[in-house]
């Protein structure tokens, strides 16, 4: 059975986890959805990077070398160990710095970017203080002292399940290898002796290293497939790049599988098929060219407006987790962003991003959009993303302490910093700033305050403070949501971040795998929630967009048209099948799905109720990403 859950194409962790079972209940023809019989072990994972390959594996195992035990040495080679540190650090840097150029020419700037965080880490005072210190009063040797220095490093970060944080324990061990290797006199490894033949492979990793991603070659490798990783990591940023498909977090498959296995790898769905059969490898032939044709349609799609069969228009906008990433909305059909998450300005930074470098960011995606809204969030910093140089106290529960916005009026130079670029970033287009983690009144009263302040500075600094941001909130708290009619007259608009609201709704954490079943954005009092925030926009007469996966899943789409929320906003894999979902609806059936279900007591009820009203217009069989909205048959 290739796949038991109820797939969202383009999200982080993409699954509402509702079983085939209870999708056969909730659409009674399931019959009639595309099932896939395979004969091959499918594995589950996130995908990365789309398209569907098929070929034989390699193995990389690239391991970061094991420093021998003892490495104490005697006092009189303190300061020359100490100075081979410093000597190993130079020559590491060179060689980052070459590898940044090389991916500067093959790949384009924000590529190159991806090796900033190495080469801060390198300089980062905690790092090295810490190693040396450990050379000079406990007389280790610079590999052991290294290596210790970064283990500490490595478990002060993991607790988190992250994906800001994994990615930044990546980078760490990308440069721990290269650290070591230098010191111990090993070589860098030669990717291309590894692939010694000319035929293409699906490479197979624990982890893929940034460097190591770098240097794949498209010509070589037909797709990637790693153990651990995140959708935002570098790594899979570079895949995408780089065009190679790409699934990572499929649990332990490196040590399951051996070179010359042969797999089929679906960067899509996110799953590979091991060593299929020859009807497996001509279902996905044929997915693939379905895909391929409807990927063409897509593209057509991207001009077309996002309005209802009954004429209802709909806003529909793109989360970006980068700058770069806004082009690609565009190209996409995005009308806008909806979200811009900012905090790559700062996580794994050993001190705070420059007020230009922060300007720049927003002014590059201001000038994919000059004339549509873009939604800049402001740093939703704590819980388990934190930049080294705010030292963050340790929590008993991070997810409900000092984070997000909280953080934020705690830091005025953090947030001022922030607030003047996004003020500056303004003239070129229509900035909206949005707090996030909102619960209280007093935090958007006093996040105006600053606002207005720092407005005023700039404008008695001859800055051009002409067009004045919207400010709106997030709605990702119960609190928030509860008070939204005070809330609404302070601010322009809300987004609703469903992704943090069922988490605090319903007291799951939302990274946990254990308690995933029980994540469900269509529980009722989910529902109950969003339903209320919408009729109070209505009621108040301000924008109530929604930025939470919800608004990618097709159901949950159209659940939230049926509120009245205007606008969606979702990752730009999604845009063009969410597209076509509200292309092929009626807001009135949306509507009357919403009342009903406004008196159902299970998200079961819920979604049978969404589906009987959707299944009559959208034919959901056609979606490419949607064939795994049904799971297996
Ligand atoms: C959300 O919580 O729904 C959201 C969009 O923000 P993030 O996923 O960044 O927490
Ligand atoms: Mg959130």
């Amino acid at each position: 059975m290739p796949s038991s859950h109820l797939l969202i194409p383009g999200s982080e962790r993409s699954e509402f986890h509702v079983t085939p079972k209870r999708i056969a209940d909730i659409a009674p023809d399931a019959s009639s959805m595309p099932t896939l019989a395979l004969a091959g072990v499918t594995r589950e994972g996130i995908p990365a990077s789309p398209g569907i390959v098929i070929g034989p594996v390699r193995v990389l195992r690239m391991e970061v070398p094991t420093v021998s035990h003892g490495g104490i040495i005697p006092a009189e080679e303190v300061e020359a160990e100490i100075a081979r540190f410093h000597e190993a650090r130079a020559a590491v840097r060179e060689q980052i710095l070459r590898l940044q150029a090389d991916t500067r020419t093959s790949l384009g700037e924000i590529e190159a970017q991806i090796f900033e965080p190495q080469l801060m880490m390198l300089d980062d005072v905690e790092v090295v203080d810490g190693t040396v210190s450990y050379i000079r009063e406990n007389h280790l040797s610079s590999e052991r002292a290294f290596e210790w220095r970064v283990l500490e490093w490595e478990a002060q970060w993991s607790h988190t399940a992250h994906p800001m944080v994994i990615d930044r324990i990546n980078d760490l061990k990308d440069l721990q290898g290269r650290i070591l290797r230098k010191l111990m006199g090993l070589p860098e490894p030669d990717l291309s002796s590894l692939f010694g033949t000319d035929e293409k492979v699906i490479v197979v990793a624990r982890d893929l290293t940034p460097s190591v991603a770098a240097q794949l070659s498209p010509h070589r490798v037909l797709g990637l497939v790693t153990d651990e990783g995140t959708r935002t990591s570098h790594s899979s940023i570079l895949t995408r790049s780089l065009h190679i498909p790409c699934v990572v977090s499929v649990d332990g498959l490196s040590g399951d599988i051996n070179d010359g296995d042969e797999l089929i790898l679906d960067g899509r769905a996110g799953l590979v098929v091991i060593n299929p059969t020859g009807a497996d490898k001509q279902h996905y032939q044929e997915l693939d060219f379905q895909i391929r044709e409807w990927e063409q349609e897509l593209l057509l799609l991207a001009h077309l407006d996002s309005t209802t069969q009954d004429g209802a228009r709909i806003d529909l906008r793109a989360n970006i987790d980068l700058p770069g990433e806004a082009e690609d909305a565009r190209s996409h059909g995005a009308r806008g962003i909806g979200l811009f998450r900012t905090e790559f300005l700062v996580v794994g930074r050993n001190a705070l991003p420059p007020e230009e470098e922060q300007y720049r960011a927003y002014r590059q995606v201001l000038q994919a959009f000059p004339n549509e809204p873009v939604v800049i969030r402001t740093y939703d910093l704590g819980g388990d993303k934190f930049p080294a140089f705010l030292h963050l106290p340790k929590e008993e529960n991070p997810f409900l302490g000092w984070r997000a916005i909280r953080l934020c009026l705690d830091e005025p130079d953090l947030f001022r910093g922030q607030l003047r670029a996004l003020i500056r970033a303004s003239a070129y287009g229509d900035v909206r700033i949005m707090l996030p983690m909102v619960t209280t009144l007093s935090e958007v009263e006093r996040s105006r305050a600053l606002i207005e302040e720092t407005r005023e500075q700039l404008a008695a600094e001859g800055y051009d403070v002409s067009r004045r941001a919207r400010i709106g909130a997030m709605i990702e708290t119960p609190a928030a949501a509860l008070i939204a009619e005070s809330l609404a007259d302070h601010v322009d608009f809300f987004s609703i971040g469903t992704n943090d609201l069922v988490q605090y709704t319903l007291a799951v954490d939302r990274g946990s795998a254990r308690l995933a079943h029980l994540y469900n954005p269509f529980h009722p009092a989910v529902v109950t929630l969003l339903n209320h925030v919408a009729t109070v926009g209505l009621k108040k007469g301000i924008e109530v967009a929604v930025c939470g996966e919800l608004a990618a899943h097709p159901l949950g789409a159209f659940m939230l048209i049926g509120m009245g929320i205007p606008s969606l906003s979702v990752g730009p894999a999604a845009l063009a099948e969410i597209k076509k979902v509200i292309r092929s609806m009626y807001q009135s059936k949306a509507r009357e799905a919403v009342v009903s279900l406004l008196g159902a007591t299970t998200p079961e009820e819920i979604l049978r109720i969404l589906w009987e009203q959707l299944r009559s217009d959208v034919d959901l069989k056609r979606f490419g990403g949607l064939s795994n909205l049904w799971g297996s048959g």
